[in-house]
C-alpha cells in the first residue's frame, strides 16, 4: 500500500513537473496574445467575467481633462523587507512582509507586494512608458489601493539590482537570504502629484475594486534593466481600457 501511494506521489510529481515545463499550470490560462489575450480574457472562465466590466484597468490618463481636486498627499509608511522574489509566468514580484501601509484620504491600506509591467499598463496623454511598477495594498474591507509608478529609459536604478539579480527566470518563488529591500527607493521625488480613479485588476478575474493612484512623476532604469526584464517576462501590458462614465482626478 505505501508503495502504491509513493508511486502515485511521484507520478503526480511528475505530472506537476510537465505542465510546468510546457508553462501549462493554472496560471497560463491567461496570456497577453493570441486566442487567450485580454480579448478573451471576460470569455476563458466564468470568474473573469468582469474583465468585458466597465471600469476596467489600465486607461490612458490624459492629464488636461483631469479634474483639478482637493486631495490628500498619500502618507507613505513603507519598512524594509526581506527579499523575496517571484516569476509568476505573467510578471515578477517582490512580496512585502507585514507591517507596511499608506494613508490617503481616509483610509488605510496594507502592503501586500509590487510587480512589474513592461511597457506601462497605464499610458499618459496617450504615451505608453517603459515600464510601470505596482504597489498593490490592501484596506481590510477588501477594497485595494494600487499605487503606480512609471519607468523612463535613463540612469540604471539602484533600487531594482537586488530584485533583478534575482529574477527567477522561470516560475518560481526565491527567498534571498540576507537582504533587505524597501519599496520607497522606488518612489519619484515628488508623489504629491497624482492621478486618482475608480478601476479593476488589470490581469484576470479583472475584479472592479481598484482605488487607483498614479504618481505623475517617472523615475528612471537603464536600457539594460528594461531589457533583462523584457527578456525573461515578454511584454506583459493589458492594452488601454474605456474610461466610459468615471473621472480622472487630479492631485497636485
Ligand atoms: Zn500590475
Amino acid at each position: 500500500m505505501k508503495k502504491h501511494l509513493i508511486a502515485a506521489a511521484s507520478a503526480a510529481l511528475v505530472l506537476a513537473g510537465a505542465a510546468h515545463a510546457s508553462g501549462d499550470h493554472h496560471h497560463a490560462s491567461w496570456s497577453y496574445g493570441g486566442e487567450t489575450g485580454p480579448e478573451a480574457w471576460g470569455k476563458l472562465k466564468s470568474e473573469y467575467s468582469a474583465c468585458t466590466g466597465n471600469q476596467q484597468s489600465p486607461i490612458n490618463i490624459v492629464a488636461k481633462q483631469a479634474l483639478e481636486s482637493d486631495m490628500t498627499k498619500i502618507k507613505f509608511d513603507w519598512s524594509d523587507t526581506a527579499l523575496q522574489v517571484k516569476n509568476n509566468g505573467h510578471t515578477i514580484q517582490a512580496n512585502y512582509d507585514e507591517g507596511s501601509s499608506i494613508k490617503v484620504n481616509g483610509d488605510k491600506f496594507d502592503l501586500l507586494q509590487f510587480h512589474f509591467h513592461s511597457p506601462s499598463e497605464h499610458a499618459l496623454n496617450g504615451e505608453l512608458y517603459d515600464m510601470e511598477a505596482h504597489f498593490v495594498h490592501k484596506a481590510d474591507n477588501g477594497e485595494l489601493a494600487v499605487v503606480g509608478v512609471f519607468f523612463k529609459e535613463g540612469k540604471e536604478n539602484k533600487a531594482l539590482a537586488p530584485i533583478w539579480n534575482n529574477m527567477p527566470q522561470h516560475v518560481e518563488t526565491k527567498d534571498v537570504a540576507g537582504i533587505k529591500i524597501n519599496g520607497e527607493d522606488l518612489l519619484p521625488k515628488d508623489t504629491k502629484e497624482y492621478f486618482h480613479y475608480m478601476g479593476s485588476l488589470t490581469t484576470p478575474p479583472c475584479s472592479e475594486v481598484v482605488n487607483w493612484y498614479v504618481l505623475a512623476e517617472p523615475i528612471e532604469a537603464s536600457k539594460e534593466q528594461i531589457e533583462a526584464f523584457s527578456e525573461v517576462i515578454h511584454a506583459n501590458n493589458r492594452p488601454v481600457q474605456p474610461l466610459n462614465r468615471r473621472f480622472v482626478l487630479a492631485n497636485d
